[in-house]
């Protein structure tokens, strides 16, 4: 019987935010070892669980060994890094020989001191396993793919969706990828091309716009005979690294050539469309004047310059601030995240009438809120997505409380939480689809949830370390010349 390695290891980075990734940040996440893993995973829409499903049908052994994700923050700091590595590690060499291994990773993973810790990561398991046996990594779409994790893996493939709702299939389609190599069906090789761009996340979405063009003609390649898979990845922008770039990854099945070739009409199709990836964005004054005044709801205003999901720490209060000061009178939803504030709604009681300052506690970025509430719900933020993608799985804010000031309903937490799921209002009795003003932290992940009954949406142009005005934040490590800081003709010099 065949016998399957199963780890993963997550975490997007980001270098101009305040947090750091600390045990805390995979404690919010979670980490999972040997046989837990298939307890706790099996069964929600993500790449473990696509994985394991293919290796049950198939009868094969599987040899879980430990999966970490971490919310979006900093840098890995390195004793968190090797402490996690290192168990992962353990674990595989403890269940040698095996004949393959799954791994899922982000793939836009820095720890302290390594830029490329996804690469790191494939490259030590390598090292373990040796060159005979196959390894196959899923990434998100978000990833930073470097020449490190081509040499170190057989096959790479990555989401195909953003919002990213195919997490399970994409887990599942690396997983027969690994067998096919395994059983001598297919022996892939891998042409990779990286453009020195960057972009704002709005537009990596694929329901619409120039990605979503761009997806179809990847996915057209896809369907060559001797294509087994083409990724295209639109990579975290709030990267400050010396190797970065959006790429194309293209697994063909033992023809170089084909790959490169692919690899390179795909990325020139990208570079055509960079200066269509910049997005307009509404002033926060604007945007807030036109969902209190809108004639119906729900309006949804994102805050892509503090989303959690791209490692902002989720305490912005400008759009809150801004809806106090118009003094919203319709029903608003909105959150924020603030310990503080959490621990002193909860002193003051269920029920209870309380002020509090809320927000701009990690930076100077902004300054907090002052409102003035009662403390609705009191809960222990722990909740599961119920949309399509990461449907299952579970997610842990902290305590969590809502006050409610007038029409406003603000969730505040202990820690930050990735938004794009209903589930993030729908898990404290707030519904979404009812109220007149939705704020969601996040450029792109809440449309497919709420793009259906939305009335309408604003892309909410606030200050923030997730902002998509790539221009303002301080670059010292990005290669130059880099679009859309450069002019430059040709992506490959
Ligand atoms: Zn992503």
């Amino acid at each position: 019987m065949l016998k399957i390695a199963i780890g993963q290891f997550m975490q997007e980075s980001h270098s101009f935010t305040p947090i750091d990734c600390s045990w805390e940040q995979f404690q919010a996440g979670h980490i999972y070892r040997g046989e837990e893993i298939l307890t706790r995973m099996a069964g929600n829409r993500v790449e473990v669980a696509g994985a394991i499903d293919v290796a049950r049908e198939q009868d094969l052994g599987i040899a879980p060994l430990l999966a970490c994700n971490a919310v979006s923050s900093g840098y890995v700091r390195s004793d968190v890094f090797e402490g996690l590595l290192e168990d992962l590690l353990e674990r595989l060499e403890a269940q040698l020989p095996v004949d393959g291994l799954f791994l899922a990773l982000h793939g836009a993973m820095v720890a302290e001191g390594d830029e490329d810790a996804s690469g790191s990561v494939l490259a030590r398991a390598r090292e373990l396993v040796g060159a005979g046996t196959p390894i196959v990594a899923s990434l998100d779409l978000h990833a930073n793919v470097t020449d490190k994790m081509v040499a170190a893996s057989d096959g790479l493939v990555g989401y195909h969706t953003c919002p990213h709702v195919d997490l399970y299939e994409t887990g599942a389609a690396g997983m027969r990828l690994l067998l096919d190599v395994i059983r001598g069906e297919a022996a892939p090789v891998m042409g990779y091309c990286q453009l020195p761009l960057i972009a704002p996340p709005e537009n990596s979405v694929t329901l619409e716009g120039p990605f979503r063009e761009l997806m179809e003609i990847a996915l057209d390649f896809e369907s060559h005979p001797n294509v087994l898979y083409v990724s295209v990845f639109y990579v975290q922008p709030w990267l400050d690294l010396s190797d970065i770039g959006c790429s194309v990854v293209v697994v063909a099945d033992g023809d170089q050539q084909l790959a490169n070739e692919i690899a390179e009409k795909i990325a020139e199709e990208f570079w055509r469309r960079r200066s269509r990836l910049y997005v307009d964005l509404t002033p926060l004054e604007d945007a807030v004047r036109a969902a209190v005044s809108a004639p119906q709801g729900p309006v949804i205003l994102a805050d892509g310059a503090d989303a959690p999901s791209g490692g902002a720490p989720g305490d912005s209060p400008a759009i809150l601030s801004a809806l106090l000061e118009a003094s919203v009178d319709v029903e608003t939803l909105i959150n924020i995240v603030d310990p503080a504030a959490v621990d002193s709604a909860i002193e003051a009681g269920l029920g209870k009438e309380t002020s509090l300052r809320v927000g701009a506690w990690s930076s100077d970025m902004w300054e907090p809120a002052e409102i003035t509430g009662r403390v609705l719900q009191i809960s222990d933020g722990t909740f599961r997505f119920t949309g399509p993608g990461y449907r299952g799985r579970e997610f842990h804010r902290g305590r969590t409380v809502v006050l409610q000031s007038g029409s406003i309903f603000l969730q505040i937490m202990e820690r930050p939480v990735f938004q794009g799921d209903l589930a993030l209002y729908t898990s404290l009795g707030l519904d979404p689809r009812e109220a007149r003003i939705v704020v969601v932290k996040t450029p792109s992940a809440f449309r497919v949830d709420y793009e259906p009954f939305a009335a309408q949406i604003i892309l909410v142009d606030a200050p923030g370390p997730t902002s998509s005005n790539l221009k303002s934040f301080n670059w010292r490590k990005l290669p130059r010349p880099f679009y859309p800081f450069d002019e430059i003709d040709d992506w490959r010099q």
